[in-house]
């Protein structure tokens, strides 16, 4: 039995979902003629409350995109040090914008609205960048899965309306925050000008992110996602996979949120464990004792058949998912107590 708790993105579509893919009714999406997609894409902003939304291949490529969209070449936007738009893709920003990242030393990845009132000081000025953008990661990953406190974003939101910023959000795990706090789409889609968010995490799909926003942004967004390779052709096979994780992979995520915080509990028993971080949704961030290297750690346990990385700085990561369960997580638990 492998356990893989590399990341969520290691799933397999289930019996459901392939069956709902083998029967979707498809079309050329450039030409607007995919059903499935459509479907999809009127879906998500009804259930963000969003005029429009649209389907991307990655999530990389959704947020790039409402990176373009708000800015123009020597414009900046603000961000966590920690932040997935600045850290891992692979200078996206700088590459397809021409935007510099101007970083708030956050709380793992998350920072506070008097952060960035005083990052966002100073007014408008020929020698220094135009402020245009802040983006939000929610939940966050290199903060482990840490969820925002929602009335901190609304005086974020303020920040933003009195400093003329846009507000984006990169919810490549956003459903995982919104099942651990109890909060609505809804919610979400008031707020920011635009939100990407990924299927292909723990919503179990293979492939596949949306992005929400009004009309007229999504208007650029499709002439930015053809500009960056990224227009589909029959994808509704990809969009029904969406769909049904969607329909049926959202309540779900609390086994998740469960199952890492056994991990959490279980990991803090083990006495060659230093510190495990707080768990608020399905990514657990640990150290192993100085004594011990982790590589090694991660090696041994690799022999076991349990994966999962090493982040660098001695810290350790397991993420639950889709496919696993409660037999891995029982397997788990026992080989982490023999160790
Ligand atoms: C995974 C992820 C993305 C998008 O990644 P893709 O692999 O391009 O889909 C964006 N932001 C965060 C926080 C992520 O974890």
């Amino acid at each position: 039995m492998k356990i893989n708790l590399i990341s969520d993105t290691v799933t397999k579509p289930t019996k459901g979902m392939l069956a709902a893919m083998m029967n979707a009714e498809v079309g050329d999406d450039v030409f607007k003629a995919d059903p499935t997609i459509n479907q999809l894409q009127e879906k998500a902003a009804q259930m963000f409350g969003t005029e429009d939304a649209l389907f991307f291949p990655s999530g990389t490529m959704a947020n790039q995109t409402a990176i373009k969209l708000h800015t123009q070449p020597g414009d900046k936007m603000f961000c966590d040090k920690w932040a997935h738009v600045f850290n891992f893709e692979g200078g996206g920003a700088a590459f397809n914008s021409g935007v510099s990242s101007h970083l708030i030393d956050g709380e793992r990845g998350m920072f506070t609205a008097e952060q960035l009132a005083y990052a966002a000081s100073g007014g408008i000025d020929i020698h220094s960048p135009y402020s245009r953008l802040v983006c939000i990661e929610n939940t966050t990953n290199k903060g482990g899965g840490a969820c925002w406190d929602f009335e901190e974003l609304k005086k974020i939101k303020q920040i933003c309306l009195d400093n003329e910023l846009a507000l984006h959000l990169d919810g490549a795990r956003l459903f995982n925050a919104l099942v651990a706090k109890n909060e609505t789409p809804k919610q979400y889609g008031e707020l920011f000008d635009t939100i990407s968010i990924c299927l292909s995490k723990g919503l179990g799909a293979p492939v596949g992110s949306i992005l929400l926003g009004t009309k007229s942004d999504m208007a650029k967004a499709l002439r930015i996602r053809k500009l960056f390779g990224g227009a589909m052709r029959q994808a509704g096979y990809l969009a029904a996979a969406a769909i049904y994780a969607l329909d049926n992979h959202v309540e779900r995520l609390t086994e998740d949120h469960r199952r890492a915080k056994t991990i959490g509990k279980t990991l803090e028993s083990c006495s060659f464990i230093k510190t495990v971080e707080p768990i608020e949704t399905n990514i657990v961030i640990f150290y192993v004792n100085d004594s011990i290297d982790e590589i090694e750690f991660v090696n041994k346990m690799t022999q076991k058949n349990i994966h999962f990385i090493s982040m660098g700085d001695g810290k350790l990561r397991m993420v639950t998912h889709l496919d696993f369960t409660e037999e891995m997580l029982d397997k788990l638990i026992s080989e982490l107590h023999k160790f």
